[in-house]
């Protein structure tokens, strides 16, 4: 047999890029983009591209360079996942919802050479560059050898949404105006390496200084592709965003929908009035987000709802989906999927495959398949559930715990400037989730908890996912979190945190400990059982809506069990 060796010749970079390049031929008279009155086809959305990506090398933006964006969902952030990369540059979209300190931590860890930012982000902006400017005259003046890194100080281009009311400018420039200006002929900058970086996705600044998770424009292209099969989105699908782009890059369908010819609908609001009107104006097909939006489409008031005719299917992640929650999504006809992810996994690395053979199972039954994390994305080469001390893995019992570990093209190579973080993210080769979880003997994964969740109660695991599970089929819970409370017997025993829906005359103060101690009792092994139940008006959240355990673990250090 001859050994051909590497191509070099003919090596052509892995790329999303290519994907809108096909749109804007393939595709050129589709709707590419929807956003209130505003319409784009693959053809325009081509064009405005290579327009801003032209703009932004005449702003002498370098390879690689960093450019961070604060915005919502909408056309000009649909835009930047191809216009930036199109110019070689590194898209670093920020998380609305973090505060000026962390924004601004973000653009200095980053060196950002660009800061877009949408109007309604305008304060928040304000005060992160006023943050970093401080820093740097500090850095300055100081003389201390730890002093940080000279600070960086972006060039700002605000952009005036459609509705976007006057006088909130910040910066000279503005972001038509760079669209305005550009080379509608512009030939992308040639992608030489396909390990070059496409984007850059921080993980939660909020607990800990941000690592910043750096993205290929391989893995992307791949992961693009292999979420698209992972789902079966066939050709033309009409895309809600009611997943922030700013998470893993809209879990890579920013590049997806481009590569099916669908059309995106964008939301600058994921309120139930603005996404039901969406889905029955525009007949969505596909939309993401995690399980708390469920609650909003579920809990709609009737004048926030629209009849639609279109079946959608939902991918959901990001937090484990209550069964219950589930079932009552299908009841509304969205069709759910559920996937399992992290940032550092380029988005989504398990989807929880349907399989035809539970076509006729009763919907509850159905509800509980689709409770698990599921199978590998074709972009793994493995996942595993793994006892960490010997590095063996767990048997296929759906029974035996260990740590969720994760191997293929779309783990990241590390995080930015962070190699000590980065080598204690693998051991062996194998990406270390955090997450603790179980196999059961069909090969499907089911999370039990992040590890450091898990309540070990005299001896037993037990999995607050699990409980939480049965906490959510009682009628009155909307919201449920379990934590680990201090129990002078067991060491730990569980503590459930609640917030409940009014009853038909406006109250809650009706459900009471006992009623949600006994409901448990029904329903699970007494071992399991929570020791105390406290009511809350709203569960605290991270600013990516997950519930912060953090806070509850500390009101529960405070309960006295005797
Ligand atoms: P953060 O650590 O800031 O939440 P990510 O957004 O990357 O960062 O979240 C990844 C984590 O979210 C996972 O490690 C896991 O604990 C949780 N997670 C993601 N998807 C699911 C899911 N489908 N079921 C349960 N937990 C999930």
């Amino acid at each position: 047999m001859d050994q051909l060796g590497k191509c070099e010749a003919n090596y052509v970079a892995l790329t999303p890029l290519t994907f809108l390049k096909r749109a804007s031929s393939v595709y050129a008279n589709r709707t590419s983009i929807i956003y209130e009155n505003t319409r784009f086809t693959w053809r325009q959305t081509y064009e405005r591209c290579c327009r801003l990506a032209s703009s932004l090398l005449s702003l002498n933006i370098l390879k690689n360079d960093v450019i961070s964006v604060l915005a919502p969902n909408i056309p000009a952030m649909y835009e930047m996942h191809f216009a930036v990369p199109m110019a070689g540059a590194v898209l670093n979209t920020i998380n609305t919802r973090l505060d000026a300190k962390n924004v601004a931590t973000i653009l200095r860890h980053s060196e950002a050479k660009v800061f877009f930012v949408d109007y309604q982000y305008v304060p928040l902006a304000r005060e992160a560059l006023r943050l970093l400017m401080v820093d740097s005259q500090q850095n300055q003046t100081s003389q201390s050898p730890s002093a940080a890194p000279e600070s960086f100080i972006p060039l700002v281009i605000v952009i005036d949404d459609v509705d976007s009311p006057k006088g909130v400018r910040l910066g000279e420039l503005e972001y038509e105006q760079l669209i305005h200006m550009g080379n509608p002929r512009f030939v992308p900058t040639e992608i030489q390496d396909e390990w070059d970086p496409i984007s850059l996705n921080y993980t939660s600044g909020t607990t800990s200084e941000p690592k910043g998770v750096v993205y290929s424009h391989r893995g992307a292209y791949l992961s693009t592709l292999s979420l698209i099969l992972g789902w079966e989105m066939g050709s033309e699908p009409v895309y809600l965003w009611s997943l922030p782009m700013f998470h893993c890059n809209g879990w890579t369908f920013t590049w997806g929908v481009a590569a099916r010819g669908g059309t995106n609908v964008c939301l600058r609001n994921t309120t139930a009035y603005d996404m039901y009107r969406n889905i029955a104006s525009h007949k969505v097909t596909h939309m993401c987000c995690a399980p708390i939006v469920f609650n909003i489409l579920i809990e709609a008031k009737p004048h926030e709802r629209r009849e639609f005719t279109s079946t959608v299917q939902v991918l959901t992640g990001g937090a484990p989906p209550p069964a219950s929650l589930l079932e009552k999504m299908e009841l509304l006809r969205f069709r759910v999927t559920h996937a399992y992810g992290l940032t550092e996994a380029t988005g989504p690395a398990l989807v929880c495959e349907w399989q035809a053979k539970w076509n006729n199972l009763p919907r509850e039954s159905q509800a509980k398949l689709k409770a698990r994390q599921g199978i590998s994305v074709l972009t793994l080469a493995d996942v595993d559930v793994k006892n960490m001390k010997t590095m063996t893995s767990v048997p296929h019992d759906g029974k035996t715990m260990g740590e969720i570990v994760l191997r293929g093209s779309s783990i990241m190579k590390g995080y930015i400037k962070d190699p000590e973080t980065t080598s204690k993210a693998f051991k062996n080769g194998w990406f270390i989730t955090g997450d603790v979880g179980v196999i059961h003997p069909d090969g499907y994964l089911e999370i039990k908890d992040r590890s450091k969740d898990i309540i070990i109660s005299g001896g037993e695991n037990i999995s607050s996912v699990e409980l939480e599970s049965v906490l959510y089929r009682h009628p009155r819970v909307l919201e449920a979190a379990v934590v680990a409370m201090p129990h002078p017997r067991w060491g730990e025993s569980p503590c459930a945190f609640l917030a409940v829906r009014e009853n038909e005359v406006g109250r809650k103060d009706d459900v009471k400990e006992a009623d949600i101690i006994a409901f448990c009792r029904k329903n699970l092994p007494h071992f399991m059982v929570p020791k105390k139940v406290e009511f809350l008006p709203e569960l605290p959240k991270t600013s990516t809506g997950k519930i912060q355990k953090f806070q509850l673990r500390a009101l529960a250090k405070a309960f006295q069990i005797t």
